[in-house]
């Protein structure tokens, strides 16, 4: 495929493919011009300043796990062995030597890196395969119509990028909070801000809302601070461990065979390894620590009264829904976390074009069925990856770190100037479709 693939954010995935991308090209293969736009720094989430950690917590899946993993590449017929190979000369393994740190790191026992050392090596990687980084937050996303095609616009402060498909990543804003300005209110960044500075939280009650990676790396820092009790109030029945057995770990490396299962049966093992649930290692943490208990409810709102944050939550029990209020010294509000993060940026004819191919109103649930095989949304042209949200039809590693290899592979694989089925095609009043 040629033509240019932007990014939205110059983060793991973008590396991947970014990387996978100038491997290809070294190899004599078409691929598009990969371009990622990012508001802050390559591979910012994974530090203090890109609002999600404060650099010094660990990440949870190994780091060999990096990108390339899993090393199946099926892109060039009878040169795969070769791509594979190449693409190990970015692999962790290869960082760690080529910055002199493998030894160390084996005799130690092969240590979970810190979420700082992951964005430093993503950094070389990116910097390794002279990756191509546009600086500016991008504000909205429009289609542009041209006598040629569509495309799709990226706009930010200072330009607009346009660009034959589109790929969104990241986590979501880390800067959403309940009661914005309410300074017992934390949103993920402050909360990771003033862990950065070593300030220390002092508080009877402290609420962590949100569950999975975010609140498990908010908890492990919560354990040090001066806090008499923790409330981590999700939706799920309880704080499930992750599944991390060989057979569970599969299901992330290799996802052959997930879209055969049944969409419960996928929901199913989605709710037992990745949504809301906590790693092995923080519930090893938690069950040690007897100040942490679990709420289930959503947060229907929340406000301030007598000098602590009332928050009412909203539970479902069986076909009834239950409201009660619970009373804290501070809260954390751990739901900037969200894979829809994207939409509020969507103008209206973006939104339009969405809407006509997915047959329908524009909803999570509508999103994550239409994503097909190379995790972009089916039927739409021009293409939108969102592998955030390609768990559900296409694999649980994909939204995540466990297959970035096969993440760049699939997107990568992808065919561009695909025209839209029929149905989308006869809607279409203004362009031609390329
Ligand atoms: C604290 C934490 C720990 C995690 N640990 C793990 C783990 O151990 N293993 C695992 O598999 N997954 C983990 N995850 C999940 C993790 O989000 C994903 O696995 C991974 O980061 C996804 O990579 P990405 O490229 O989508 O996003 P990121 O690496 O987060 O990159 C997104 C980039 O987009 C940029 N950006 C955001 N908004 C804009 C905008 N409007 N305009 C321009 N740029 C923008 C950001 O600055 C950032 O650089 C963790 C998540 C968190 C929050």
């Amino acid at each position: 495929m040629t033509g240019t693939l932007a990014i939205l954010g110059a983060g793991a995935k973008a590396i991947a493919v970014a990387a996978k991308a100038a491997v290809l090209r070294d190899m004599g293969v078409d691929v598009p011009d990969v371009v990622a736009v990012e508001r802050s720094g390559v591979a910012a989430n994974w530090q203090a300043d890109g609002g999600w950690t404060d650099g010094q917590h660990r990440l949870g899946t190994g780091p060999e796990k990096d990108v390339g993993f899993p090393y199946r590449s099926s892109l060039v017929p009878r040169r795969n062995a070769e791509l594979d190979e190449r693409m190990t000369r970015h692999s962790w393994q290869s960082y760690l030597i080529g910055t002199g740190q493998f030894a160390e790191w084996v005799d130690r026992g092969r240590p979970a890196p810190t979420h700082r050392r992951w964005s430093q090596y993503l950094r070389w990687v990116a910097d390794n395969v002279g990756m191509t980084v546009i600086d500016g937050e991008v504000s909205r996303i429009s289609v542009d119509n041209r006598v040629d095609g569509r495309r799709w616009a990226l706009h930010t402060a200072e330009q607009t990028v346009k660009a034959d498909a589109v790929m969104i990543t990241g986590p979501g804003q880390a800067e959403r909070s309940i009661l914005p300005g309410n300074p017992r209110v934390l949103s993920i960044a402050q909360f990771w801000q003033r862990a950065a500075q070593h300030e220390m939280l002092t508080a009877e009650r402290v609420a962590v809302i949100g569950g999975g990676e975010t609140a498990a790396s908010m908890l492990n820092e919560l354990f040090r601070h001066r806090v008499s009790a923790i409330t981590v109030i999700s939706p799920q029945v309880t704080l499930f461990t992750r599944g991390e057995g060989f057979f569970e770990n599969t299901l992330f490396s290799d996802p052959t065979g997930w879209t055969s299962l049944s969409p419960v049966e996928r929901r199913d093992a989605l709710a037992r390894t990745d949504r809301g649930v906590f790693s092995a290692r923080v519930q090893d943490a938690l069950l040690a620590d007897d100040r942490i208990r679990h709420l289930r409810g959503r947060v229907a709102h929340a406000v301030t009264r007598d000098g602590r944050i009332r928050l009412t939550l909203s539970t479902n029990r069986g076909s009834e829904s239950m409201e009660t209020v619970h009373g804290f010294d501070i809260v954390i509000d751990g739901s900037g976390a969200d894979g829809l993060w994207f939409v509020p940026l969507l103008s209206q004819d973006a939104l339009d074009l969405l809407e006509l191919g997915l047959g329908g109103p524009l909803t999570g649930d509508s999103l994550q069925e239409a994503i097909g095989h190379d995790l972009a949304l089916t039927d739409i042209t021009p293409k939108l990856f969102l592998p955030g949200l390609s768990g559900l039809t296409q694999g649980p590693g994909f939204p995540n770190l466990s297959c970035l290899g096969l993440l760049s592979d699939r997107v990568l694989g992808a065919d561009l100037t695909a025209a839209p089925d029929q149905s989308t095609r006869r809607s279409d009043e203004h362009q031609p479709i390329r």
